[in-house]
């Protein structure tokens, strides 16, 4: 990925500060990308300044709102993902939860498993139920065509990282894919950028459950529906056509706008850090308000919880729905 120097054309605007969750809850202009690229920019580098820069990198939740926002258009989940590379390596960032999948016996992608198979699933097992990813893996097509990829964020954040290093590799892993669906949004770019194969053919879980008759069959005009901000933020300028479509075609309850200042909501249940828990329930709770609905449907599963702790309307998945 060729975002090293970005940080460059940063003109310091401070759009970036409106959607972003950190600044929110922290204030804290040290944490935000107006505050590190412009560090960057008079000469500091991630790993010189551990309580400043390295905190900022390490907070951000790569939700993606910022980007929808910046004028210049930096990538900047995909920056933040390159300063973590950088912090990994000189050891200064020591993740909890990388630590605990290794020990495990965790790894990225399992060559042998992959190799074969002509649609790749790239789902977090710990994050979505085994029976949804069961259901995924029938929907395309069998356990004879699909292979899963069980990956955490934080693992999810290596591969991204090291993907320039090693793109032969992971081409050569993905050789005989013909389509890969991920639940998490951040693989979208890097992998659309080594694989041979069409934005049509790398793409979300939602994305591609909304190609099934099936499902979209199923949905209803009294329904509200969750997008996967990760995967919206990461690819809003194609998504936004295929989303407007879809409400004219449904008639459901969706605020597009505002699913692109809210945060990416269930992973961040798995944070350690209270305040974004909290900012996950105060950008749900702001999605809810005003709306009248019957029944709520997430496209991506990790978002369920959420909302079913704060409405007593039905709460599903797009994988439940047939
Ligand atoms: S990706 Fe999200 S948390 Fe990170 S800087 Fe942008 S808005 Fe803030
Ligand atoms: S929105 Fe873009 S240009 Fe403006 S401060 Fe943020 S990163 Fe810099």
């Amino acid at each position: 990925m060729k975002t090293s120097n970005a940080y460059e054309t940063c003109t310091g605007c401070a759009l970036c500060l409106l959607n972003c969750p950190v600044w929110r809850s922290k204030k804290d202009m040290t944490l935000t990308p107006y505050g590190r690229f412009k560090a960057m920019q008079w000469g500091s580098s991630t790993g010189e300044v551990p309580d400043g820069l390295n905190a900022g990198v390490d907070a951000c939740t790569l939700c993606g709102s910022c980007e929808v926002l910046c004028p210049v258009d930096n990538e900047i989940t995909t920056i933040t993902l390159e300063e973590r590379r950088k912090l990994s390596v000189i050891g200064e960032r020591k993740s909890e939860r990388y630590s605990r999948y290794l020990k495990k016996g965790g790894a990225v992608f399992d060559a042998n498993k992959v190799a074969d198979k002509e649609v790749v699933l790239v789902a977090g097992k710990g994050c979505v139920e085994d029976a949804l990813i069961e259901k995924a893996v029938a929907l395309l097509g069998g356990s004879g065509k699909v292979c899963v990829i069980e990956a955490d964020m934080i693992v999810f954040e290596s591969a991204y990282a090291s993907i320039e290093d090693e793109a032969d590799a992971v081409r050569h892993i993905f050789k005989n894919a013909r389509e890969v669906v991920l639940f998490e949004g951040l693989l979208l770019r890097p992998l659309r950028e080594i694989l041979p194969l069409s934005k049509k053919k790398v793409i979300s879980i939602g994305e591609r459950l909304l190609r099934e008759p099936s499902i979209r069959r199923e949905l209803l005009s009294s329904d509200l529906y969750i997008v996967d901000a990760r995967s919206y933020n990461l690819d809003h300028k194609r998504l936004l056509r295929l989303y407007n479509d879809l409400k004219k075609d449904v008639g459901f309850s969706m605020n597009l706008d505002l699913h692109r200042s809210a945060i990416s909501l269930g992973r961040e249940i798995f944070s350690s850090d209270d305040d974004n828990k909290k900012n996950v329930e105060a950008q749900a709770r702001w999605i809810l308000e005003g709306r009248s609905f019957e029944r709520i449907v997430v496209e991506n599963p990790v978002d369920a919880d959420i909302f079913r702790a704060l409405t007593e309307a039905p709460v599903t998945t797009l994988l439940e729905l047939i």
